[in-house]
């Protein structure tokens, strides 16, 4: 994945933050210091004694907070788009996703629950926020991810140190500072800059839960650096999932909806579909539906309105994606659409169908993490489920078929945390999300990821005296 050596400095402790549309830099965000990640988890454990007491003051706080990120969305959505590359509609909808999460568990409350045992004891477990949280996240969905975390960790009683990736540090910057106008000081701070700094913040002994989003190597990173405080880790790491095309499938019907489950935010979503496995009797003619839509899709910078698909974010993410296609290439592969750069200014990859893929080639058994999409026929359906489970990832996956409870048995073998039948990637606020195997350590979403944010207390009674 991609390093944070990448970021260039500008010296006098800023780095640029690059358009990935032009490849040029067009601002600057502060490199923060270590020791100003300290200063941080310091005040925001200050913070908490107030914070963690008013329920009924944290809910309206969250929801002024939904209110003010709402009414900040023209200004939060061109510089989305601007650091990140994804087309205006698509970081607009990333705003509304946020409003939409911070008034979900603003109004969710954690159930005290009475134990019944027969015991003459009255027993009750309570729930208790667990204090300052890191939070770390990646580049792909700046605000929707930060969101993911801010929202439940406050909603619990928490307060958080939020760090965002350095390759999209500025909107994020400005969610911090439009919701320090509804939110107590220091309640939520966001730091900005080059690695150490997340180190620091996931392995600093004040931080109670370490909640992080991003890559598998860097999740192990953060889970060893969190084991010095023994502070709870929730992770939410990468994907690799499948899409089975079942023999019944209407290729036409589905065409639209398998490929932009692929190729939305360029292929940069944990959960896209990074292999397609269709039965040998229709592999050809899936190929074809989807090379004729990645060849028709308009790909240009995310500020302009006819653009359907932007940029890659960053040089090291276009460079890997670049890597995988060419060992394809060069292992055999064909590509039906696409398979280069893009002769441009900026991030640009042509989308890119692949067949005649060999099944051990890193752009399937790897997360390639962009517009690169490899087709596989299979013979059995069996032999397609073990391909798909064949894999240390377990986020998603997806089953495509007009029978839909063949569909759904056939979802049901997925080794994955989420499944979808004829759909992909389409996730409820209220749903856990939790990867299976390498894919994540604990849960979020819904009431788990409130939870997620609590420890229970449980409180002994007797009847009498
Ligand atoms: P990354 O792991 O390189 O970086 C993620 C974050 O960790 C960034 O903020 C980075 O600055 C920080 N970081 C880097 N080294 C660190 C260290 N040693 N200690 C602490 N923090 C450190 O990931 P990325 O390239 O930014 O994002 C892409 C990855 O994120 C993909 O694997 C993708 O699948 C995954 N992802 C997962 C989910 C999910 O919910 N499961 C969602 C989005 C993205």
């Amino acid at each position: 994945m991609p390093t944070d050596e990448a970021v260039p400095s500008t010296g006098d402790r800023r780095f640029a933050v690059l358009d990935p549309a032009t490849g040029e830099a067009f601002d600057e965000a502060p490199d923060q210091r270590p020791e100003e990640v300290d200063a941080a988890v310091d005040r925001a454990h200050r913070a908490w004694r107030g914070w963690r007491a008013d329920p009924a003051a944290r809910t309206a706080a969250l929801l002024a907070a939904a209110d003010a990120v709402e009414s900040a969305g023209p200004e939060l959505a061109p510089l989305l788009t601007r650091e990140q590359g994804k087309p205006l509609a698509e970081s607009s909808a990333e705003v509304a996703r946020t409003v939409a999460r911070l008034r979900y568990f603003a109004e969710l409350d954690p159930r005290s629950r009475p134990i019944t045992d027969g015991r003459p004891v009255r027993s009750e477990v309570r729930w208790r926020p667990l204090g300052p949280v890191a939070a770390i996240v990646p580049w792909n969905f700046p605000l929707q991810l930060a969101s993911a975390k801010i929202a439940p960790a406050l909603a619990a009683g928490n307060t958080m140190v939020l760090k965002p990736s350095p390759f999209t540090p500025l909107a994020t910057r400005l969610l911090g500072e439009v919701l320090s106008t509804a939110l107590p000081a220091d309640v939520l701070t966001v730091v900005t800059g080059r690695e150490p700094l997340g180190a620091r913040l996931a392995s600093h002994p004040g931080i109670r839960h370490v909640t992080f989003t991003g890559s598998v190597p860097t999740g192990r990173d953060v889970a060893r650096g969190a084991a010095a405080s023994l502070a709870r880790v929730t992770l939410e790491l990468g994907g690799n999932d499948a899409a089975i095309l079942l023999d019944d499938v209407d290729v036409e019907r589905i065409a639209d909806r398998l490929f932009w489950a692929a190729f939305r935010n360029c292929g940069q979503v944990c959960m896209a579909v990074k292999r397609v496995y269709a039965p040998v009797r229709l592999h050809a003619q899936v190929v074809e539906a989807l090379a004729q839509r990645a060849k028709a899709v308009a790909v240009g910078a995310g500020t302009d309105p006819r653009t359907q698909l932007g940029p890659v974010n960053n040089a090291p993410q276009l460079a890997r994606v670049e890597r995988y296609t060419a060992r394809a290439l060069a292992d055999g592969a064909r590509a039906a659409a696409g398979g280069r750069r893009l002769d441009r200014p900026g991030y640009f990859f042509a989308p890119t169908i692949l067949t005649d893929v060999p099944p051990d080639s890193p752009v399937v058994t790897e997360e390639q993490f962009g517009p690169v999409l490899p087709v596989l026929p299979y013979g059995s359906l069996d032999e397609a489920v073990e391909a798909a489970n064949g894999t240390g990832y377990g986020l998603g996956g997806s089953v495509w078929g007009t029978d839909l409870d063949r569909a759904e048995a056939v979802a049901d073998r997925l080794e994955c945390g989420t499944a979808w039948i004829n759909h992909h990637a389409e996730l409820s606020l209220a749903q856990p999300f939790a990867g299976a195997k390498e894919s994540g350590v604990g849960v979020a979403g819904g009431p788990w990821g409130l939870y997620g944010n609590l420890r229970p207390f449980v409180l002994h009674r007797p009847e009498e005296a």
